[in-house]
């Protein structure tokens, strides 16, 4: 039987479903242990809907009870509530999870103020306020939904001369504050609070039990005191060290379950599980909280334990100074996993690699643990559309290049990144503060550059056919070809930014500085049109390579030194600025041809199978093939 990847496409974007083949296999024990994180997975999804905007939580419930509970409206209102509700479930809320710009509900206000009516008629399970009727729910939630002025921007880092980054951004991690409050403003618990502002002055409203979620994390614990008992050590100290932090929400709480996660780099089953990228807070220091959980894939593992055991190697033949360079490279712990559900900042939108923790004291004395996500790349790949290896190739041969070598390519693009590229360079000597503290707002894209660098900077080496990772006769076409494809990723990319002429995700920011700064510099990749196409089309792979090596060069010395001024001007001067026009263009072939933007995935479903006398003897997995059966569960997850 055939199995189903690319399940539908909404609007741009393509829903595809993730297999977990291994998870049968697992021990029992293994299996029990990630039922009940899985379970804690799901305990926290509200919180990150919270955190990304404060009516995240009652406009999902209005939809959700319009598609559950209403009757009888008519079909062009049930078909326009389940696009956008689908795109909502994709993007854990109205802002689009790539663009961070609002989507709009396309109904008369009459149409959505009677569908939530009927939806309240119905007795759905609304989050009206005191004392409110769902018709007044739904006049109060209009302007969210219909009105581009209102909360327009999830996240801005580049607002513009004179507005604040804080003010102009529509999410839920700051209410009422501007970065100028900040000053002289001591915070203490930075990554897992909300900020604001009141009469006297900043309050910090700590995410703990006892504070703010505390009904989520109450449950996130019970379910983590639940797979304690199934869990192995070291992986039980590292749970006990999560649920300490969720009590007491202490800094140092953190640090020492960071400490203890990274120690746990052995067990086939493991866990994300608290609040921990910063992108979505434009000072990049508020954590979003997601819930991951996976076990290992061995084959693809092999690969990169072999990239990571010659870790040392990489960072010797770095093109940096050798001042910036670690004399001891440890603790690259690099493992591929398979994911069995990823919520909250981690799902339905996922990235392909992890590289955790965050902390850059507790990376540099302990190590990181570096993973990616072989399950989720291989439904990307086998969810893509041919027509999006075709469009933007200059010819036949560049297309037949990335459907024979593009997958491979890029796994061993990703593996480099995480596993050599975050995890190497040091900081000058003499400098005390992290890089995210001195280059704040800019530190993601130029992180995530240095790391896509690194990349691009090894491939051709012939340390990678050497440790048997790709194939001598193919290595100069494995490398032109991840050389085209990353190249032309920088024009396709334009498609995920419908609005505006600026970018404001920091993944893309990074890729257009990369392209952009290699167009101007170099003569690798020529701007090609044709028939009214534009192509960015690599022609001179030494001339890529050569420039990488000094754009790297001089990206690992901003980061070493914390040189906040030129990461501001390289980043702005390059990965910022779009031409609206070729975007244009670009969205017009992508929509000839109805190819998605970006990709949701449908999660593998957990089930436990209960003895005789009710307890938990087994785990089954199943997927679901469709979205809105799961985000229905999962919502019903929160309310049971
Ligand atoms: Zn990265």
């Amino acid at each position: 039987m055939s199995r189903r990847y690319l399940l539908e496409q909404v609007d741009d974007v393509s829903v595809v479903q993730i297999y977990a083949d291994g998870f049968a296999a697992l021990p029992v024990s293994q299996k029990l242990l990630a039922w009940h994180l899985y379970l804690a997975a799901l305990a926290g999804r509200d919180i990150y809907y919270d955190q990304r905007y404060a009516h995240n939580l009652e406009l999902r419930a209005a939809l959700e009870g319009i598609l559950t509970h209403a009757r009888g409206l008519p079909t062009h209102v049930v078909d326009e509530v389940r696009r956008y509700t689908k795109l909502f479930w994709i993007n854990s809320g109205p802002h689009n999870g790539v663009t961070a710009r609002k989507q709009l509900l396309r109904l008369t206000t009459e149409e959505w103020v009677r569908a939530v009516t009927a939806a309240g008629d119905a007795s759905a399970p609304l989050r009206t306020r005191d004392g409110e009727t769902p018709t007044q729910l739904a006049l109060r939630l209009s302007p969210v939904v219909f009105d581009p002025a209102v909360d327009p921007i999830l996240t801005l880092k580049t607002p513009g001369e004179g507005r604040d980054i804080l003010e102009s951004s529509a999410n839920n991690l700051y209410v009422g504050v501007s970065m100028r409050d900040l000053d002289g403003f001591a915070e203490r618990f930075a990554l897992n609070s909300r900020l604001v502002k009141t009469g006297d002055g900043l309050v910090e409203e700590v995410c703990r039990i006892g504070g703010r979620y505390d009904h989520e994390i109450r449950r996130i614990v019970h379910h983590l005191e639940n797979a304690l008992a199934h869990a192995p050590e070291p992986t039980a100290a590292a749970l006990r060290a999560l649920i300490r932090f969720y009590r007491t929400g202490d800094d140092a709480d953190r640090v020492a379950y960071d400490i203890a996660w990274v120690r746990d780099d052995e067990s086939p089953v493991d866990t994300v599980n608290g609040f921990i990228e910063v992108y979505l807070d434009p000072r990049g220091a508020k954590g979003a909280w997601e819930g991951l959980v996976s076990y290992v894939n061995h084959e693809r593992t092999l690969r990169i334990q072999t990239i990571a055991a010659h870790a040392q190697w990489f960072e010797d033949h770095t093109p940096w100074a050798p001042i910036y360079r670690k004399p001891e490279v440890t603790g690259v712990s690099a493992r591929a996993i398979d994911i069995v559900i990823e919520t909250g900042d981690s799902g339905p939108i996922t990235p392909v690699g992890i590289n955790l923790p965050n902390d850059q004291a507790v990376r540099e004395r302990y190590g990181s643990k570096s993973v990616s996500l072989a399950n989720v790349n291989d439904a990307y790949e086998r969810s893509m559309p041919e027509g999006l290896r075709t469009e933007f190739s200059w010819d036949q041969a560049e297309a037949e290049r990335t459907r024979v070598w593009g997958a491979l390519s890029r796994d061993l693009a990703t593996e480099l990144h995480e596993v050599i590229g975050h995890g190497s360079g040091r900081m000058a000597s003499g400098i005390s503060q992290s890089p995210p503290e001195l280059l704040r707002e800019q530190y993601s894209a130029l992180e995530e550059a240095r790391s896509d660098l690194v990349a691009l900077y090894f491939l051709p080496s012939a340390k990678l056919v050497e440790l048997d990772l790709l194939p001598a006769d193919a290595h100069a076409e494995i490398v032109q070809t991840e050389y085209e494809q990353y190249t032309r990723g920088a024009l396709m990319q334009l498609r995920r930014v419908r609005e505006g002429s600026q970018l404001e995700e920091d993944h893309m920011r990074n890729r257009q500085l990369i392209v952009g700064w290699l167009r101007r510099h170099t003569t690798a990749i020529e701007v090609r049109r044709r028939e009214g196409k534009t192509y960015f089309t690599m022609v001179d792979a030494d001339a890529f390579h050569a420039g990488v090596g000094t754009l790297l060069t001089e990206v690992q010395r901003i980061k070493s030194e914390g040189d906040y001024d030129a990461a501001r001007r390289l980043i702005e001067e390059y990965g910022v600025d779009f031409d609206p026009s070729l975007r244009d263009e670009v969205v017009e072939r992508v929509d000839r041809l109805r190819l998605p933007s970006y990709s949701a995935f449908v999660m593998p479903r957990l089930e436990p199978r209960r003895g005789p006398d009710g307890s938990i003897v087994d785990v089954d997995v199943s997927y679901p093939c469709d979205l809105e059966a799961q985000m229905l569960e999962y919502s019903a997850h929160a309310r049971a």
